[in-house]
C-alpha cells in the first residue's frame, strides 16, 4: 500500500528509498506531488519538512496551471520526461553506468553522481545534435541558393539560431528538443539569412519559396516556447521576438 501525507488539502505521495539521504519534493507533469524520503524519516519530520515547502509547492502548482501542459525546470528524477526531436523520453536515474548520461533510443539514463545534471544533458544535446543538425542542414540547403560555410551548435542564450556575415550558421542546442518540422523552420530561417540578411520582403519571399508553410511552423514554435516546452533557461518571451528579428552577426 502506498504511503501518503496530507497537508493543507494537498496529498503527497511518499516514496521511501534506502539510497535516499535527503528529503526531496517533486511536482510532476500531472501535478502529482511526490515526496522522496529516506527510509528512516518519521512521518512527523516529513510533515514538518513539507510544511516548510508549501510556498514552493503552491508556486509550482500555480505555474503548472498557467502553462499546462508545459514543463518547468527539470528536477532530473526518475520518471521525468525529456524531449529529443519532439518525442518525449523518460529519464531513469541509475547507480552505475560508464557514461554520466546515456540514451538508448527508448530512455535516458543518468548516473546518480552526475551533477549538475543539466550540464550532462547540455553536452549530450550538443554532441548528438551537431551531427544531426549538420545532416539536416545539408538536406534542407538543397532548396536554397547557398550552403553555409560552417555549422555550429552551441549556447546561444535566447536565440534559436543565428547567421553571420561570413556564412557561419549557428544553432542553439535547445532546438534539438523540438519536433523536426520546427527545427526545420529554424534551420531554413537561418539558411535564407545567408542570402537575405534582414527581415525585408525579399527575406519572407525567399522563405515562402523554400518552405511554403513556414508561418504555421513559426506560430507553433512561438507557442511551444511560451508553454515552457523547451528546457534550459530560454527566456521564452524574448525568444519569440528574436526568431523574427535580425540575426546577430
Ligand atoms: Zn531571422
Amino acid at each position: 500500500m502506498s504511503e501518503t501525507v496530507q497537508l493543507n488539502g494537498l496529498v503527497f505521495d511518499v516514496r521511501r528509498s534506502a539510497r535516499r539521504k535527503t528529503l526531496g519534493l517533486t511536482v510532476d507533469r500531472g501535478a502529482e506531488l511526490v515526496a522522496h524520503v529516506p527510509v528512516a524519516t518519521s512521518v512527523e519530520d516529513l510533515t514538518r519538512w513539507i510544511n516548510n515547502k508549501l510556498v514552493w509547492v503552491y508556486r509550482k502548482l500555480a505555474l503548472k496551471a498557467s502553462v499546462a501542459p508545459g514543463l518547468t525546470t527539470p528536477e532530473y528524477v526518475s520518471g521525468e520526461g525529456f524531449c529529443y526531436l519532439g518525442r518525449r523520453f523518460r529519464l531513469k536515474v541509475v547507480s552505475k553506468q560508464p557514461l554520466p548520461l546515456q540514451f538508448d533510443g527508448t530512455q535516458f539514463t543518468l548516473r546518480r553522481d552526475a551533477r549538475p545534471a543539466e550540464s550532462h544533458f547540455r553536452r549530450w544535446y550538443l554532441e548528438t545534435g551537431t551531427e544531426w543538425i549538420s545532416q539536416r542542414v545539408e538536406r534542407l540547403s538543397r532548396h536554397t541558393a547557398r550552403k553555409p560555410e560552417k555549422i555550429e551548435v552551441g549556447d546561444l542564450g535566447f536565440l534559436w539560431g543565428s547567421c553571420s556575415k561570413n556564412g557561419i550558421v549557428r544553432f542553439n542546442w535547445r532546438v534539438l528538443q523540438l519536433p523536426v518540422r520546427l527545427i526545420d523552420y529554424v534551420i531554413m530561417h537561418e539558411l535564407i539569412h545567408l542570402m537575405e540578411k534582414h527581415h525585408g520582403p525579399k527575406f519572407w519571399q525567399a522563405l515562402d519559396r523554400a518552405m511554403p508553410d513556414w508561418l504555421n511552423r513559426k506560430d507553433d514554435l512561438a507557442n511551444m516556447a511560451k508553454d515552457h516546452l523547451v528546457f534550459g533557461g530560454i527566456d521564452n518571451t524574448r525568444n519569440i521576438t528574436v526568431v523574427a528579428a535580425t540575426p546577430s552577426s
